[in-house]
């Protein structure tokens, strides 16, 4: 039996990223070709961020991709809870073995105090960060304050001199200097971890052998090793994977690029389609072959051959390798199977039909009123968005700020989209109708009037309206930087009746 343990550490925090399936599909790689096991662990110790629906989207959405573990919290397994919240003792336990062996601190300093550092060394130029006040508080000192009740975190003893050395499987050998590494905290003063403590705790228990995530979590390693020599324990092998980057050549990210699996799923792509396109991005199969299977990846696969410079997603190769597999796999007699599995469902014409009712005059205007719900790339010129007062950039700002509100939300539904319409119509001190209705229209549906917008936009789905909101904005020309920051200031004042000004 091979001792090959993998795992994926998802926080249920956002909508299912496709950054998580391709660092799943690798996991599940190398676990198939180990023979050994992949695991789903579900890190929510953010207890203010994570949501029981953004779990389930995890699961919902990897398994669309056809990505299996072996053991998770829905299929349990012998190394389990599988759930961070449910493991708090744990946790609790392994940090007090930390303090006892004076690898761990207890610190005292209040989110004030912290402030007040941050503020000091940016001042003085010093180095950022926890100024280590507590980590030789005597023993007295500590009693005292524990006495008076006052609440602590439970610091990570970061060596101050010297270096951090160790091998990542793909990279080889780095070296961190450990004075640019923060006492990390591990234990929050309401008790539970972050996601360091949790996390190295978790791999040892699950007797993870090799760690493969994304390029994003190698500051993060020089911490981890230092709590295995704490602990006393081996450290996994470390294998960070190239970074999946937008098309600006940035770090793929869903306030520039759809993001969400099932933006993906509901715009036609075939899971197996994305996993191929994803695999490119992080692998290359020997004699370069684009088109290969899995299974394919799986028995040939040589950790060697996966890249270490970040990859651009580029949708056309995505669409290309999509046609591919419809050609390859998808016989002529079953293609309107699937596409009927896909979007022309009685499930979704049942939610399509309210919209339509008593809208359309013969049954062909069906069509011609749902188009936008079958259309990945609308047809947007400048006419469709002109409105009054507002310039193109405006209407930029507007359809930002739009999103900005929906995603603190955290809610894209009907009511909540016309809601929020409204407050922007106010914030920017324009013309609901004229200018946000009419803005919003173009966006979503590609023409000046259709079926109820909000309402429309809610059976679209979050991720599609998200995604052209998106493409709208880089329509008319995007938003720099400069000008997103004046947005933002004069957004959290709640007043951007400024920006409206002609030649902004
Ligand atoms: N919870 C982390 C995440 O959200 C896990 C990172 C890791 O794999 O260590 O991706």
């Amino acid at each position: 039996m091979s001792s090959v343990r993998v795992r994926i550490a998802p926080s249920p925090t956002g909508d299912p990223h496709v950054g998580t399936a391709f660092i799943a599909l690798f996991n599940m790689i190398f676990a198939r070709h180990h023979d050994g096991k992949f695991i789903l662990r579900i890190e929510d110790t953010d207890q203010s961020r994570s949501k029981e629906e953004y779990e389930k989207n995890i699961f919902k959405a990897l398994y669309w991709c056809n990505l299996k573990w072996d053991e998770g919290p829905d299929v349990g397994g012998n190394y389990g809870p599988y759930r961070q919240s449910e493991r708090l003792s744990i946790y609790k336990e392994h940090s007090e073995i930390l303090l006892s062996k004076g690898k761990a601190y207890k610190c005292f300093c209040t989110s004030d105090d912290l402030d007040e550092m941050r503020e000091m060394s940016k001042k003085n130029g010093g180095r950022q960060g926890y100024d280590r006040r507590c980590r030789n508080l005597s023993e007295e000192e500590i009693r005292e304050k524990e006495q008076k009740g006052l609440s602590y975190t439970v610091r990570l003893k970061v060596p101050l001199t010297g270096e951090c050395v160790y091998e990542d499987a793909i990279r080889g050998r780095i070296t961190c200097p450990w004075a640019d590494v923060d006492d990390q905290v591990l234990m929050k003063s309401d008790g539970f971890p972050t996601y360091h403590m949790a996390n190295i705790v978790d791999d040892h228990l699950m007797e993870i052998s090799h760690v493969i995530r994304g390029d994003e979590w190698m500051s993060s390693v020089p911490k981890h090793v230092l709590l295995y020599e704490s602990f006393g324990w081996t450290p996994p092998v470390f294998m960070h994977m190239p970074l999946l980057l937008g098309a600006d050549g940035k770090k793929l990210s869903k306030r520039r690029n759809p993001t969400s699996i099932f933006f993906f799923r509901d715009s036609g792509y075939l899971p197996e389609a994305l996993l191929n396109f994803l695999s490119l991005m992080g692998y290359s199969m020997p004699g370069d072959r684009e088109i290969y299977s899995i299974d394919d990846i799986i028995a040939e696969f040589d950790e060697k051959r996966i890249g270490i410079s970040g990859a651009v997603f580029d949708n056309k190769k995505l669409d290309w390798i999509n046609q591919q597999y419809l050609i390859k796999n998808i016989p002529e007699e079953n293609l309107w199977n699937r596409i009927k599995e896909w979007q022309f469902n009685d499930a979704f014409m049942a939610k399509l039909v309210p919209l339509v009712h008593t809208r359309i005059k013969t049954f062909a205007d069906f069509m011609d009123m749902c188009d936008f719900f079958f259309i990945n790339d609308l047809k947007y010129t400048p006419e469709l968005f002109a409105v009054p007062k507002a310039s193109p950039l405006s209407a930029c700002l507007i359809i930002q700020a739009i999103i900005w509100i929906l995603d603190q939300k955290e809610d894209w539904g009907s009511e909540s989209l016309n809601e929020t319409s409204r407050v922007v119509a106010e914030m920017f001190g324009v013309n609901h109708k004229k200018v946000i209705m009419r803005l919003l229209f173009a966006s979503i549906m590609g023409k000046q009037q259709g079926p109820p917008l909000f309402d429309s936009a809610e059976v679209l789905g979050k991720d599609r309206t998200r995604a052209r909101f998106l493409r709208s904005i880089e329509f008319l020309g995007g938003i720099s930087n400069k000008k997103m920051d004046i947005l933002k200031k004069s957004f959290d004042s709640g007043d951007c009746k400024a920006l409206i000004e002609e030649n902004l």
